[in-house]
């Protein structure tokens, strides 16, 4: 180990446990978005309300919290740090209460420890140590609600009012080699980009006619199941860093539990893509090999209703060469004693707003665990701690 300790170790693993002890799957995240204002306004870090509301589709109100250091150079850049409030809904096999944050073996067990309270924590101990040094560029720091619900509303948010337009770089404290491409990885690493996701949905309109008669109708089931195997051999993307796109059929679901031939079936298809693939790309190969087919049904290929159109998972690479890479390269050297590894998240999340949409670079550095999103999840307590001082040393050596 080097002399790059930054955070209080104890206190940052009594905050993630505290954490870990309030519930907050998506869509109920109140009590710990009440907690975070509460943490940083007890330091004077200056917290925010974010208010995010969805009206129209889920019908959800919440608060990301957000918080700002001003750097003493307006030219220098300004650095977003991010991270996501809520988990996935507490899942039934935990032998455990699943908010228990036990601490056993260097490992905090609890729903959301690793994805992401670990990430969630460190950015919280690395901005307080961050508003003690003397920076020429500004820290946005940003915990965001419902990353793990349908649509990234509180980072959407973010990007839709205008929060990331003046940052120049992000870091976001996901869980790291666990979600990443390939099986080899270890941390330290430095995740550099993801592949993006859009989720077809797709109509099929057969005819109905009597169940004995099969032949006088058009049967959309079965015409759904031609389509499904169609968008499998879809020839997907392929890049140097983020690998092959796929496709998987998810859902399959029309007919009827009467005598009559189905005249109606709904498919819903994920796609991944690499960089290069636009949406219309994406729905123009569905639509080319669904004209091959040449099926008697009516085919209507579209996407999963968003609440805004521009709602998307886009993928993106950031720039090896980009100077947050090249800090956080020599913060994660300076901390763990070993040159970080590169690598390549496997799917999407709040990362892909802000690496594609909003176009920032966007570094992954988060401490791993296992078991994410199942019972059993854990984070490693010691990559929580230095997940936040490379937080702090990379930060201080790009705002200079
Ligand atoms: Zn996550």
């Amino acid at each position: 180990m080097t002399d790059a300790r930054v955070v209080d170790p104890d206190a940052t693993i009594d905050l993630l446990q505290e954490m870990v002890r309030i519930p907050s799957p998506y869509f109920e995240e109140h009590d710990l978005a009440d907690f975070v204002y509460a943490w940083l306004a007890d330091r004077d870090l200056a917290p925010e309300y974010h208010h995010v509301s969805e009206p129209d589709i889920t019908g959800y109100e919440g608060d990301n919290v957000v918080a700002r250091l001003e750097g003493n150079d307006p030219d220098a850049p300004t650095l977003l740090l991010n991270a996501h409030m809520d988990t996935v809904k507490l899942v039934e096999d935990w032998a455990e209460d699943p908010c228990s944050g036990r601490i056993e073996d260097g490992k905090l067990y609890g729903q959301g420890a690793c994805d992401m309270k670990g990430g969630l924590a460190a950015i919280m101990v690395a901005f307080e140590a961050l508003a003690e040094r003397d920076l020429a560029g500004d820290v946005l720091f940003t915990a965001v609600v419902d990353e793990e619900g349908p649509y990234g509303l509180g980072a959407d948010r973010l990007v839709r009012d205008g929060y990331t337009d003046d940052c120049d770089a992000a870091i976001v404290t996901e869980p790291g080699p666990v979600l990443s491409q390939g099986d080899d990885v270890e941390n330290p690493a430095l995740v550099l980009g993801a592949r993006g996701r859009f989720l077809y949905d797709i109509t099929v309109r057969g005819k109905a006619a009597h169940g004995s008669q099969p032949e006088k109708g058009v049967n959309a089931v079965v015409d759904a199941g031609r389509v499904a195997e169609a968008l499998t051999d879809i020839e997907v993307g392929t890049h140097p860093e983020l690998g092959d796109g796929s496709v998987c059929p998810l859902l399959l679901d029309g007919g009827s539990q009467t005598l009559s031939v189905p005249e109606r079936a709904r498919l819903m298809v994920d796609r991944h893509v690499v960089v290069g693939e636009s949406e219309a790309d994406v729905r123009a190969d569905a639509e080319t090999a669904i004209a091959a087919l040449d099926l008697e049904s009516e085919v209507d290929v579209s996407f999963r209703e968003a609440p805004e159109p521009d709602i998307r998972y886009g993928p993106y690479v950031t720039d090896p060469d980009h100077p947050l890479v090249g800090s956080l390269r020599g913060a994660a050297e300076r901390v763990t004693g070993v040159a970080p590894a590169i690598a390549y998240f496997s799917s999407v999340g709040d990362f892909n707003y802000f690496g594609e949409r909003a176009g920032l670079p966007t570094v992954i550095v988060g401490p791993d665990g296992e078991n994410i999103h199942g019972a059993g999840e854990f984070v490693y307590t010691d990559e929580v701690v230095e997940v936040a001082d490379i937080v702090v040393e990379g930060a201080s050596d790009l705002l200079g």
